[in-house]
């Protein structure tokens, strides 16, 4: 199952483990909250705003 990053649109590698090569965010609040893949460059790239542009 590829994941796409939502910041760059490219899919997300998974490495040997089957591990996403780059994280899993959380925004929101119960009903309303919504995963977000971000790839490790963007997560790299964007940090502590990452958050805000999604
Ligand atoms: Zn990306």
């Amino acid at each position: 199952m590829a994941e796409k990053c939502e910041l760059c649109k490219e899919e997300i590698k998974t490495t040997f483990l089957d591990k996403l090569d780059g994280t899993l965010i959380k925004t929101g609040e119960g009903e309303t909250s919504k995963k977000h893949f971000i790839c490790s460059s963007c997560q790299k790239e964007h940090k502590e705003t990452l958050k805000e542009k999604l």
